[in-house]
C-alpha cells in the first residue's frame, strides 16, 4: 500500500476489500470518504460477494443513516454480532439493518492526521458473526493503511489543482498564495506521518506483536517524508528554477485550458471569453508552462481593461491562427478602453503600470517568454473599441522561415 502509486490506490483498496472479505468469510465491505468536516460522506469503494442480497448501490450513508454516520464520523466504532446488538440510540442503523439485512457488521472510522476522513465497513449478510478483538485489531490496522493511501492520493490530486490555481494566482499576491498553498500541501503528509508513527508507538507499546506491520508503518512514514520533500521541490521549481522544456504543443488546446482555469474569474467579472482556433493551426514548439503564463497574463490584462472601462460590452476573444509561413499567432482582443497613450510606448518596460494595484511586470514577462521562443509580441487598437495583443510562436516542423514572426 505504501508503494502503490497515487493513481492506483483506488484499485488496490478495492482488491484488498475483496481479499479481506474472502479471508473472513464476509459478504460486503465498503470505504466511505469525506473531504472535510461538514462535507457529505461518499461511498468510494465497495466489494460485494456474488449473489448477495440486494443492497442500495452507492447509497448515501449521510442521508439514509444520518445519525449513525455522524456518530461514526465522530470517531466511534460500530460493531454488532447480530442486529439486536446495535445500540438502541442508533435507531436508524437498526431500521437500515432490518431492511437491507446485514446480520453482523464492523464499521471502523478512518483516521488520518488526527481527523476522521471516512470509514470502512465489513459486513456479513448470511449469518450472525462474532468479532474477536484480534480480528477487529487487524481490521483497524487495514483501515489505517487505507487512510494513509487515500491521504496520499488526495494530496497528489490537490497538488495538481494547487499548481493550476497557483499559475492563475501568480499574477496576484504571489507570496501569500505561495505560502498558504505550501503549508496546506505539507500539512497533509505531515499528518499521515504522525498517524503512522502513532500506530507504530501503539504496536511497540503492546510489545510489538506484529513486527511486519511495524515495518510497514515505518515504511509509510519514510514514503510520506520523501513526498513532503518532493512537494517542496516541485513548488520551488515552479517559481524559481523552472527549467525550460520545449515540446510540440497544441496551442489551441493550451489556450482552452487557460480559459477553463480562469472561468471562475471571468464569471466573477461578468466577462465572456470566446476562443477561435483556426482548423489549420499546426503544432508549435514551446514550453507549455511558460506559454500558459503568457496567455494568462494577456487574458488578465484584458479583464482589467474591461473592468476599468466599465463598458456594457464585456467580451474577450482569443484567436489562434497561422501567422506568416512557419508561425502561429495568438491574439487576445478585449472590449476595454484601449491602451492609455501615456504608456503606449513603454508598457513592455518593467514597472510601467496604470493600475493602482498593478506591478507593471506582466507584459515584460510575457514579452521575454515570447522572445525566448523566437517570437514577437505587439498590440494594435481595435477598429471599434479596446485593444488586441498578439504574439507569435514557431511551428513545430523543421522547415520554417528564419525571420521572427513579427507581422508587417
Ligand atoms: P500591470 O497589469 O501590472 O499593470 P502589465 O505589464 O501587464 O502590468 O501592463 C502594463 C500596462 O499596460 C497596464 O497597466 C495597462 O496600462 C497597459 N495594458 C496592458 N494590457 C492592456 C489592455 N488589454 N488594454 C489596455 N491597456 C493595457
Amino acid at each position: 500500500m505504501a508503494r502503490t502509486p497515487a493513481d492506483a490506490v483506488d484499485r488496490e483498496i478495492e482488491s484488498w476489500l475483496g481479499k479481506i472479505c474472502q479471508a473472513l468469510d464476509l459478504d460486503r465491505s465498503a470505504v466511505y470518504e469525506r473531504d472535510a468536516p461538514g462535507e457529505p460522506v461518499r461511498t468510494t469503494h465497495t466489494w460485494l460477494r456474488a449473489n448477495s442480497p440486494p443492497f442500495p448501490r452507492n447509497y448515501d450513508p449521510g442521508k439514509i443513516i444520518q445519525k449513525t454516520t455522524n456518530w461514526v464520523m465522530a470517531g466511534n466504532q460500530l460493531t454488532f454480532s447480530r442486529p439486536s446488538n446495535i445500540p438502541a440510540e442508533l435507531a436508524d442503523a437498526r431500521r437500515f439493518v432490518e431492511r437491507y439485512g446485514p446480520k453482523a457488521s464492523a464499521v471502523i472510522p478512518m483516521w488520518a492526521g488526527g481527523r476522521v476522513i471516512g470509514a470502512a465497513s465489513f459486513g456479513k449478510f448470511r449469518s450472525a458473526r462474532e468479532w474477536p478483538p484480534e480480528v477487529l485489531d487487524h481490521l483497524a490496522l487495514a483501515v489505517r493503511l487505507f487512510a494513509g493511501a487515500i491521504e496520499r492520493k488526495q494530496s497528489v490530486t490537490a497538488i495538481y489543482a494547487a499548481r493550476a490555481e497557483l499559475r492563475v494566482a501568480s499574477r496576484r499576491n504571489l507570496m501569500s498564495e505561495l505560502v498558504a498553498s505550501l503549508s496546506h500541501e505539507i500539512n497533509q503528509p505531515l499528518g499521515a506521518i504522525l498517524s503512522n508513527l502513532g500506530g507504530l508507538a501503539r504496536l511497540l507499546g503492546q510489545g510489538n506483536p506484529e513486527p511486519a506491520m511495524a515495518v510497514e508503518a515505518v515504511n509509510n512514514a519514510i514514503e510520506d517524508t520523501k513526498r513532503t520533500a518532493e512537494i517542496v521541490r516541485r513548488i520551488r521549481s515552479m517559481f524559481k528554477n523552472h527549467v525550460e522544456h520545449k515540446t510540440a504543443i497544441d496551442i489551441g488546446a493550451l489556450v482552452n485550458e487557460v480559459v477553463k482555469l480562469t472561468a471562475g474569474e471571468a464569471a466573477m467579472r461578468k466577462t465572456s471569453v470566446q476562443v477561435e482556433v483556426s482548423p489549420s493551426v499546426p503544432r508549435v514548439i514551446g514550453d507549455s508552462i511558460e506559454l500558459q503564463q503568457c496567455v494568462l497574463n494577456l487574458l488578465m490584462n484584458a479583464f482589467d481593461a474591461i473592468a476599468e472601462a466599465k463598458s456594457d460590452r464585456r467580451a474577450v476573444t482569443i484567436k489562434v491562427a497561422p501567422e506568416k509561413a512557419g508561425w502561429v499567432g495568438v491574439s487576445v482582443s478585449d472590449s476595454g478602453a484601449g491602451v492609455d497613450p501615456a504608456v503606449a510606448n513603454r508598457m513592455f518596460e518593467p514597472f510601467v503600470t496604470t493600475k493602482s494595484k498593478g506591478m507593471g511586470l506582466g507584459l515584460l514577462v510575457t514579452r521575454s517568454i515570447v522572445e525566448s521562443h523566437g517570437g514577437a509580441i505587439w498590440s494594435t487598437p481595435n477598429p471599434g473599441r479596446g485593444a488586441t495583443f498578439t504574439f507569435t510562436l514557431p511551428v513545430a516542423e523543421k522547415k520554417r522561415s528564419r525571420a521572427s514572426g513579427r507581422a508587417g
